[in-house]
């Protein structure tokens, strides 16, 4: 059951939080309904869940279209191109997938004038593996720069989607990485208030190096099927 589930991962956040000195309000839930129907979607929000995550921009939008009138936030965690920017500026509030300059232009150009600057998240590569979206380390800084400067996107803070593996102490690695950058940002002029890493699998370990918001699908609504 999905209310079970969720009850569950709250729990687990509250748990790992407290286990490492942290209030369970400073970490905050997105549950990713990517190919989830809209009937779960609603059972969430019955319980609670406000914030969700969409990867595919075609399913999502007849889910946005639909829940209209729920006060619901939606954020964009999948890979951009220049074909769907329109859209996402135009249906999301958040784009936490940012990895081009190029692709912040067109969002900001696009973000209409009556909705509030669209938030987003810079995705870094921390494993730097060339196949992988989100930007390099070293790229970061001039990146970040450019997008704050934007005045229709508010820049939040940064997004990591690291390889798995099981060991909790290497799965803290590449979060500590993340939130090495963020805190050297933050400590440069950047108001970041969003730290997005920690998936079903790895969220305690995203937790326990300081996440701002945990993504969680399969956690919450069960295995995927498609
Ligand atoms: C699918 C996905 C998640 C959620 O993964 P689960 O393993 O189902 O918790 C989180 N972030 C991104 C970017 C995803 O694509």
């Amino acid at each position: 059951m999905i209310y079970e589930k969720l009850a569950k991962v709250r729990q687990r956040i509250t748990k790992t939080a407290q286990q490492f000195s942290r209030t369970p309000e400073s970490v905050d839930l997105l549950a990713v309904s990517k190919t989830r129907p809209i009937s779960d979607i609603i059972t969430a929000f019955n319980w609670g869940q406000y914030r969700f995550g969409e990867n595919y921009l075609q399913d999502a939008i007849p889910k946005i279209q639909f829940l209209r009138d729920y006060s619901l936030e939606w954020h964009f965690i999948g890979s951009l191109q220049s074909n769907k920017t329109r859209l996402i500026a135009e249906y999301f509030d958040w784009v936490q997938s940012l990895d081009k300059l190029k692709h912040a232009q067109r969002l900001n150009a696009q973000r209409a004038m009556y909705l509030p600057p669209l938030n987003v998240c810079i995705q870094v590569n921390i494993s730097e593996e060339p196949q992988k979206s989100g930007v390099q380390l070293v790229e970061l800084p001039a990146l970040a720069e450019a997008v704050a400067a934007l005045p229709r996107l508010r820049l939040r803070g940064l997004m990591a989607l690291p390889t798995s593996c099981q060991n909790f102490e290497q799965q803290r690695e590449p979060f500590r990485i993340l939130q090495s950058a963020y805190q050297q940002l933050q400590m440069a002029g950047f108001e970041f208030d969003t730290l997005s890493m920690g998936m079903t699998n790895d969220m305690m370990a995203a937790i326990a190096e300081k996440a701002t918001l945990v993504r969680v699908g399969r956690g919450i609504f069960g295995e995927r099927f498609k």
